[in-house]
């Protein structure tokens, strides 16, 4: 089938034709659809049988452009198939995790996969002091298993290099490499940020040791082609509910440094954190929540670690090193030790990785609901402060950084007085 941009009557067409949808959906004579694509990029459908909602999928399609920017700004549709190769990959790795996949067409450039009807897209729910007692879990396990079993600690060097050159995904490396590590720091026509601030933002682009340690990370980002890593783990690509956890939107994908999706991760629940200075006046419902938050940050880092660990631990196979080249009578505590250096890097990476991923939000182009959520400006601006503050703190600091603790308190440090 030649590519198609798809609306919601041929998308329905386009589903009842597909025989893979039999067991999924098997009525599909009276399918309605909707668009719901609240995401900056691409279409998403809701298809469903009129006759039975449970039976339902949702269809992601690329479009050949950046659906925020219209088609003033093109971007290949070879994105969705690095997006579907990683469904695919993250659904061997961590079932359960992320939505299952049904049906994907590299001409159409399009995936059709489980509707989670019975989840939302995290942000929100944290913004209401929603507490998910299995999502320290889940998100590590998705965390652990996703980078381990795609590294050099556990495929060989030509499986990895093999399938590391089908994740060359060089258009979506570029709106990364610009909007997170470059253009936010220093003059560029599409950055925004609450005028508020502007002072505070100008000296970010005016600070050398900051802007040398950002120009690091972004070495850090183009070079260390560590593991396949999801590239765009915010909260925004987490969907949850009381149970269940899932990792959505990988369309970034490529190999890069395991602590880009850490970093991701825990600047996220830290940028939620410091909106609740404005969402949540209360003040011990406040302290109370920001307190779940920092033991999350605690906790999803511990985790991880451990379960990074546990797995190299049982399934050393990779190319770097083999069990045998630890074979010798002090052997097994070198090589713990050489497991938790190599943890302890990855620390230093989420650290910094992190550290530039929350300030970018702050005077970037692409700002977060948590935080633009806050209509009254000058609220806003002190959260925006704060993390401007916390974020320089753990670019410059990353090197120093020796467990989780010191990233909690430099938060907890910064946020003493407000
Ligand atoms: P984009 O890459 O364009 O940002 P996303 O993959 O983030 O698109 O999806 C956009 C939105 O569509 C999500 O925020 C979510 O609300 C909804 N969505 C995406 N995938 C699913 C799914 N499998 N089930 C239910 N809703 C989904
Ligand atoms: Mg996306």
């Amino acid at each position: 089938m030649t590519y198609q941009a798809l609306d919601s009557e041929s998308v329905i067409d386009y589903l009842k034709d597909r025989s893979a949808l039999e067991e999924v959906i098997p009525n599909r004579d009276d399918l309605v659809a909707k668009e719901v694509g609240d995401g900056n990029l691409n279409l998403v459908f809701i298809i469903e049988s009129q006759g039975d909602p449970d039976q339902a999928v949702v269809l992601k399609q690329a479009l050949p452009y950046l659906r925020v920017a219209g088609d003033s700004w093109p971007l290949t549709r070879e994105r969705m198939r690095f997006e579907t190769q990683a469904l695919l990959k993250h659904n061997e790795l961590a079932p359960g995790l992320v939505p299952l996949v049904y049906v994907s067409d590299e001409d159409m450039s399009l995936v059709v996969m489980e509707y989670l009807g019975n989840h939302r897209i995290m942000r929100q729910p944290l913004v209401e002091r929603r507490k998910f007692p299995h999502f320290v879990d889940h998100i590590s396990t998705f965390m652990a298993r996703s980078l381990f079993f795609t590294s050099d600690l556990y495929l060989t060097g030509v499986e990895k290099k093999e399938f590391q050159a089908k994740f060359i995904n060089p258009h979506m490396c570029k709106i990364q490499e610009d909007f997170v590590f470059t253009n936010p720091y220093m003059e560029s026509a599409e950055n925004q940020w609450n005028p508020e601030i502007d002072a505070e933002v100008q000296a970010v682009r005016a600070n050398g040791e900051l802007k040398l340690a950002l120009a690091e990370m972004k070495e850090s980002y183009m070079t260390h082609g560590q593991a396949l890593i999801h590239s765009d783990l915010h909260t925004g690509s987490v969907m949850v509910n009381e149970t269940d956890t899932r990792v959505i939107d990988p369309e970034f994908a490529f190999f890069g440094p395991m602590g880009f999706d850490v970093g991701a991760i825990l600047e996220n629940l830290v940028l939620n954190y410091l909106s609740h200075y404005a969402h949540t006046p209360d003040p011990d419902e406040r302290a109370e929540y920001q307190a779940y938050l920092l033991e999350m940050v605690r906790d999803v880092w511990n985790e991880f670690a451990r379960k990074f660990d546990a797995v190299w631990a049982e399934n050393n196979c990779g190319e770097l090193m083999p069990t045998k080249y630890w074979n010798f009578p002090a052997g097994e505590e070198i090589f713990a030790e050489f497991r938790r250096r190599y943890i302890q890097k990855i620390l230093h990476d989420a650290a910094g990785h992190g550290g530039c991923k929350m300030l970018r939000r702050m005077m970037g182009i692409v700002n977060i609901w948590d935080i633009t959520s806050i209509e009254d400006l000058q609220k806003r601006a002190v959260c925006e402060r704060l993390a401007i503050k916390i974020g320089s703190r753990w670019v410059l600091e990353r090197g120093k950084i020796s467990s989780v603790d010191d990233l909690i308190r430099i938060v907890a440090e910064e946020t003493k007085a407000a």
